[in-house]
């Protein structure tokens, strides 16, 4: 039995590595199917302090988990797919392989949301992505959409502009809530152009994308804009499922903590984007799974005396 089993590799997870590692709690990094989880799907990223020229996700990622392993945390490249934190040891199952641990750190993030709309599903991988970076190049000198009005929304359609003709952001409001840096990055380039009030009804076409129908919320006037491609960037949704009936979420999903990273279950931490309803940063996570690390070494000394 381990010390500590850390599930999820995002900026929290590997952090919390990090720093379980350096108190020499041997932790087993479980990191899902997407290791280094969102930011491996980014490009640049500008925001991370200590890289005054920017850093690709992936590399930024990378290095995390290398810091984590030379301190001696073990990593599997595998999704959890059941728990039981029911009574100690804490139990974590990865296929037909149990893990058990006597403390738990849950960081594992979330995940792009859809719409929900029939016709989004059907056309997916034909037109319609929720990742730009990993789609993007396919729609070179075309024309595609950027569903949404946040951050993610204007990175990706700026994302969008090296190989499209022309990006139109599709948003529900008349003004964008992304930072004002990206706002002014988006209003400047060329290539980007918005239709706001708008909402998608339907993803149009039958093999692939060829436009989508969009309702005016404030007239009501539905209209039907051609478009080789759909990129959604609406948000995200909590990666929570496997906790379910085993720690408490609230009414969206996300993992419920008291005294920052404390869950309802003594011994089981949380941190990052499956608690963050506000913040959302590589730099929060990184900053909470620190937290959760060193709650959790606590917790376990406090344990022995
Ligand atoms: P977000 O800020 O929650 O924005 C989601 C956007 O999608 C909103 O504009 C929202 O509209 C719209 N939306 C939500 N549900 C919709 C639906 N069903 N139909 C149509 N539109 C819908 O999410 P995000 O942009 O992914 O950003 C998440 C966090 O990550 C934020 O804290 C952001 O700052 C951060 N982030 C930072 C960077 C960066 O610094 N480089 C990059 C990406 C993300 P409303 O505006 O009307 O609510």
């Amino acid at each position: 039995m381990r010390d500590l089993i850390i599930i999820g590799s995002g900026p929290a997870g590997l952090t919390a590595a990090i720093y379980a590692a350096r108190a020499d709690l041997k932790p087993l990094v479980i990191e899902g199917t997407q290791p280094g989880g969102q930011l491996t799907i980014t490009t640049e990223v500008e925001n991370f302090p200590g890289f005054p020229e920017g850093i690709q996700g992936p590399e930024l990622m990378e290095r995390m988990r290398q810091q984590a392993q030379r301190f001696g945390s073990e990593h599997v490249f595998d999704l959890v797919t059941r728990v039981d934190f029911s009574k100690r040891p804490f139990k974590v199952w990865v296929g037909d392989t149990k893990h058990e641990a006597k403390a738990v750190i849950v960081s594992t993030g979330a995940s792009a949301r859809w719409l929900g709309l029939e016709s989004e599903k059907r056309l997916q991988g034909r037109g319609v992505s929720a990742c730009a970076t990993c789609d993007g190049f396919f729609f070179r000198d075309m024309k595609v959409a950027v569903v949404g009005g946040g951050d993610s929304a204007v990175e990706e359609a700026t994302f969008l502009t090296r190989f499209a003709r022309e990006v139109v952001i599709v948003h529900r409001r008349n003004e964008l809530r992304a930072s004002a840096v990206m706002r002014e990055r988006a209003s400047r380039d060329p290539k980007i152009s918005f239709l706001w009030d708008s909402i998608p009804e339907e993803i149009v076409g039958d093999d692939v994308v060829t436009g989508m129908k969009v309702r005016n919320v404030k007239t009501g006037a539905v209209s039907t804009v051609p478009f080789d491609g759909v990129f959604l960037a609406i948000g995200h949704t909590p990666n929570t499922e496997v906790f379910k009936g085993q720690l408490d979420l609230d009414e969206k999903g996300y993992l419920k903590v008291e005294r920052m990273t404390h869950t309802n279950i003594p011994g089981v931490f949380g941190c990052g984007d499956v608690v963050d309803t506000r913040y959302r940063q590589a730099i929060t996570a990184a900053g909470w799974g620190a937290m959760a690390a060193l709650d959790a070494q606590h917790w376990l000394t406090e344990q022995k005396n």
